[in-house]
């Protein structure tokens, strides 16, 4: 059987390559990757070689969203067995710098995520037939979960984490800007926590009906109808939580127009330099809050989708087989009739 993987050269240089089995070392894991999801960074490193100072200087196979049937175990692995299914954590931190010592994972000096090329050499990623990774970062799944949701549990991760910097969503009035793959998800976190409303707005009404789907409560095409939300902006803001998802500017602005006074803006999106009121930030006490990727959360992601508790499936909207890759990142980039997009590796 030939092995594939699906590696970036340069900017709107993707190919898929060719490779050599890989060597599992020591406690490591060999997995047949099943399914990898095209996520906004695999994006960015396509169509722009990179995002910020973070630039791609040798070829980097993409992907970290990934699942797959456990191929080789060492007998080390604890509970692994041949033929688990598993969804694979991106995350490798160091355990032992600063960061990790306080179990601030996330922010290790040293962290090895999958498919980045933060560090050189960069960390190759996912988008392949097999890969080896250590046994920690292999979660199991039930034989009856299905893989393409199994690997949804990076973004969901994610969402857990920015859930965590809003606190207790229950009876919360929650407003998510942006309905792509993690503003869905956010939605889906914020229902399960009990929000009492929860309004999702985006450019287009595909992505706002799969939000409507993953539990919204209403949705707002903020292109078709700008003025819909203004109604929220009344009594200096009505949203006690925000997930801006979007990262755009505007959607921005009008977070900080509809939260209400000491009401929370977890900023999910990653955007660079922008003008923002910081008269109203202060004046309304607004917390500004960052988040980024997440850890301990990965393993209560897998639980959530393996339990069903979240069902992801409104968002999965393509599939691809490796060798179509380019298609796939291309329909990715389509945000009028895409969510997630999908490769499948070993079908
Ligand atoms: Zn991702
Ligand atoms: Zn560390």
């Amino acid at each position: 059987m030939t092995l594939k993987a699906c590696t970036l050269y340069a900017r709107n240089d993707l190919r898929v390559d060719e490779i050599e089995k890989p060597d599992r070392q020591g406690c490591e894991v060999l997995v047949a990757v099943s399914h990898g999801g095209i996520c906004g960074s695999d994006l960015h490193y396509f169509q722009h070689g990179g995002f910020g100072p973070v630039r791609v200087r040798e070829p980097l196979i993409l992907g970290h969203e990934i699942s797959g049937t456990v191929l080789e175990v060492p007998p080390e692995a604890g509970e692994l067995a041949i033929g688990d299914k598993v969804a694979v954590s991106p995350s490798r931190p160091c355990h032992t710098c600063h960061h990790c010592s306080r179990e601030e994972f996330q922010h290790c000096e040293n962290m090895r995520f999958l498919g980045s090329a933060r560090t050189f050499p960069h960390v190759q990623g996912g988008f392949r037939s097999q890969i080896c990774v250590p046994a920690e970062q292999c979660h199991r799944v039930g034989a009856g979960t299905s893989l393409a949701h199994a690997a949804c549990a990076e973004p969901l991760a994610v969402c857990l984490h920015a859930a965590l910097q809003a606190g207790d969503l229950a009876g919360k009035k929650v407003l998510v800007t942006g309905a792509g793959p993690i503003g869905a998800l956010c939605v889906a976190v914020a229902a399960r926590g009990g929000a009492d409303e929860i309004i999702v707005t985006d450019l287009f009404d595909f992505t706002l009906s799969k939000a409507l789907q993953m539990g919204a409560t209403g949705g707002i095409n903020v292109r078709t109808s700008p003025h819909d939300l203004e109604k929220y902006c009344a009594e200096r803001g009505l949203f006690d939580v925000v997930f801006e998802c979007s990262a755009a500017a505007p959607a921005i602005l009008g977070a900080i127009a509809a939260v209400r006074p000491r009401g929370t803006i977890v900023q999910v999106g990653v955007a660079g330099s922008l003008n923002l009121p910081i008269n109203a930030i202060v004046g309304k006490e607004i917390t500004f809050q960052g988040t980024h990727r997440f850890h301990p959360e990965f393993a209560e992601a897998v639980a959530l989708i393996d339990s069903k508790a979240i069902d992801v499936s409104p968002i999965l909207t393509q599939t691809f087989s490796v060798d179509d890759a380019i298609s796939a990142f291309e329909a990715a980039t389509q945000r009028e009739s895409a969510v997630k997009v999908q490769l499948i590796f070993n079908p």
